[in-house]
């Protein structure tokens, strides 16, 4: 498995296998179990997908030492509001029960409380609990303001990235800071007609590749860990073999002329939910 070096000197595993929205409490284990077979060492969770549980089984059935597996969660927006961001860690854990959580997320940036739940990230991560923490959804305005507290620098900021909305201003931020990029959505969410666009039909032809490995190939080297879901076994060894062919620059040129600054999920500057 490839990985990218975090600012925290660990090792994360790309890509990552999505676990958001996996059906079926069982069925979500199984799905987990088979990403783990085809060859998965990043699990990506949420309190919010209400799968923490499914995933720590899923860790402890597979029988792979638990430090060759990197897991991530993240923490939701209410507990951010309420202010009870360790108790919401300790939850995790628990449900996760796997030992220690390799990276910690804050979901959304919530207006007014960006630094304060940051601060109390910091206190999580001297606690032990987690190797990395990072962010969510951030935009560059709200890393300015965690930066310039002068502490610890996000791991990661873990973002929506298909090539109708490319983030490159973003890549190029978190590049110059250190700060890793993952890309959430990197198949379109289901969401649009992402993967029937021609010009990704004609470089997957071009390279014997599908559309979804050529978008998966187009985060990898631009340096970003894409974090597919499926539940799919197929597709799951499908979007994990990105690594035996190279988009040319034209091709890279390509892809970079769908940007449309066109978000398929929610924007970062309106979290009401
Ligand atoms: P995705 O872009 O990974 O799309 C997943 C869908 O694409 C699948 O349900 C399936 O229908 C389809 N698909 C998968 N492999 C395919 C293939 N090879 N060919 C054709 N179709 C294929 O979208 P996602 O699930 O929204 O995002 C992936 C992961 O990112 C989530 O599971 C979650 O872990 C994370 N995520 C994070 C946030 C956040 O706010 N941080 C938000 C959304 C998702």
């Amino acid at each position: 498995m490839k990985t990218v070096v975090l600012n925290t000197g660990y090792a994360m595993p790309t890509p990552g296998f999505g676990v958001y929205r996996l059906s079926g409490e069982q069925e979500g284990v199984d799905a987990i179990l088979s990403a783990l077979e085809a060859g998965y060492r990043h699990l990506d969770t949420a309190a919010f997908y209400g799968n923490e549980k499914a995933v720590g089984k899923a860790v402890r059935q597979s029988g792979i030492p638990r430090e060759e597996i990197f897991v991530t969660t993240k923490l939701w927006n209410d507990v951010q509001r309420t202010g009870i961001v360790a108790e919401a860690f300790e939850k995790s854990l628990e449900l996760l029960d796997i030992g220690y959580i390799d990276l910690y997320l804050v979901h959304w940036p919530i207006e007014g409380k960006v630094t304060e739940t940051w601060l109390a990230m910091e206190e999580i991560y001297r606690s032990g609990g987690v190797k990395s923490i990072g962010v969510s959804n951030h935009r560059i305005q709200d890393l300015e303001a965690i930066l310039a507290l002068g502490g610890t620098v996000p791991a990661v900021n873990q973002l929506e990235c298909q090539p109708y909305f490319s983030q490159e201003e973003m890549r190029s931020y978190c590049e110059e800071k250190g700060i890793q990029m993952t890309a959430w959505g990197p198949l379109g969410s289901n969401r649009a007609p992402l993967l029937e666009e021609q010009v990704l039909k004609g470089i997957a032809a071009k390279h014997g590749k599908t559309t979804a490995q050529v978008v998966l190939r187009w985060n990898v080297q631009r340096g970003i860990v894409p974090l597919p879901k499926s539940q799919n076994p197929q597709r799951q060894r499908e979007n994990l073999d990105i690594f035996g062919f190279v988009l040319d620059e034209g091709d890279m040129a390509d892809i970079a002329k769908m940007e449309q600054n066109r978000r398929l999920g929610p924007d970062p500057s309106n979290v009401t939910f």
